[in-house]
């Protein structure tokens, strides 16, 4: 889905650095350079998040790496924030970033933490200077960094250059870093923007397309953007997913997110024991029903109204079968909403 057709956004400027680094094919993501490795706060957010399911995340994971060790603390943060066993076990396996990562020297552009160790280890600026031009920097410079750099010995003219060799893989994952963090604050309509930008650059990456289509479903104003970030990412292999209520009764709900992609379908409930996660070639069939019911309504409330709500039947080949019931949370909820879901479980988006 290219974005030749949407109307100009409220962020030209930005999106003109953007249409600098973007463009089509293959051989223009290969010169874009390596991913920048996620900071540990970088991946804690998007495990807080919850828009990305775990496949997705830990392909992120393994193809940007860590700048950090996964030490018993950090697992403790991380699982804290949300993080699966699978997720965890992505970032345990994962190969650190940096000197002592698989990568060859030179190839890796140098992270905050290098250049200040380097400088630290009684290099001169001017020769940690020279490296950042032949590596680049995998760093924004951003007030707090310079702060720290400069603290460490490095010099103005040092940060003039890792500002300028920064990489447009490295600005995609700035991008991308800080939309998450947007999202979490609340700030959805910042981090749409961010992550437009970001989708220009790498249109090829699902996972940013499964974030803005999350995103643009229960807090946008455009139905048929979410539906083209949805179609994208779905197309790319990776996974959507719909904030839902999980109604069991009358009076007993749990809340979630449905993950759906070609491959199956995933629900995390919030608390409780009712995730599950079935993979294909299981049956998986999903109706939009409309009718008088209790569904949408809030606990404990008047007579039934008239709702829409979506209704799944799954069948594991080794003959396990369940129904179940779900209501979107917030934003789009009209009956054509209920359809387009049921539409992407069955496959039969675009
Ligand atoms: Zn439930």
């Amino acid at each position: 889905m290219t974005g030749s057709q949407r109307r100009p956004g409220p962020v030209l400027g930005a999106l003109c650095l953007a249409a600098l680094l973007s463009g089509a094919g293959g051989a223009q993501a290969e010169r874009q350079g390596p991913r920048r490795p996620l900071t540990r706060q970088a991946l804690v957010n998007l495990v807080r998040l919850g828009w990305l399911a775990d496949e997705d995340l830990s392909r992120e994971i393994a193809g940007r790496r860590l700048d950090f060790a996964v030490t018993p603390e950090v697992e403790r943060d991380l699982r804290a924030s949300g993080a699966t066993d699978s997720v965890l076990e992505a970032a345990k396996s994962v190969r650190a970033a940096g000197p002592g990562g698989s990568a060859p020297d030179g190839a890796v552009p140098l992270s905050k933490d290098e250049v200040i160790a380097l400088l630290k280890s009684g290099q001169t600026a001017d020769a940690v200077e020279a490296q950042i031009s032949a590596r680049g920097a995998a760093f924004m410079v951003s007030r707090q960094t310079s702060d720290e750099i400069l603290a460490a010995g490095g010099s103005r003219s040092l940060l003039g250059t890792a500002s300028v060799t920064r990489k447009g893989a490295a600005v995609f994952d700035d991008l991308l870093d800080a939309a998450v963090a947007a999202a979490n604050a609340n700030s959805t309509t910042h981090a749409e923007q961010l992550l437009e930008q970001a989708a220009k650059i790498r249109p090829e990456n699902a996972a940013v397309h499964s974030l803005l289509g999350h995103s643009r479903f229960h807090f946008g104003a455009d139905p048929a953007l979410a539906a083209e970030d949805i179609a994208a990412a779905i197309r790319l292999g990776g996974w959507v997913s719909y904030r839902m209520r999980h109604v069991h009764s009358l009076s007993e709900k749990c809340t979630g997110v449905l993950f759906v992609s070609l491959s199956g379908i995933a629900y995390r409930a919030d608390r409780g024991n009712h995730s599950f996660e079935l993979r294909r070639p299981a049956l998986i069939e999903a109706h939009a029903l409309s009718g008088k019911s209790w569904f949408s309504m809030a606990d404990g409330q008047a007579p039934p109204i008239i709702a829409s709500w979506l209704h799944i039947k799954l069948k594991s080949p080794k003959g396990g079968e369940k129904e179940m019931d779900f209501t979107l949370l917030g934003g789009l909820r009209g009956p054509s909403w209920y359809e387009a879901v049921a539409n992407t479980i069955n496959a039969k988006g675009e």
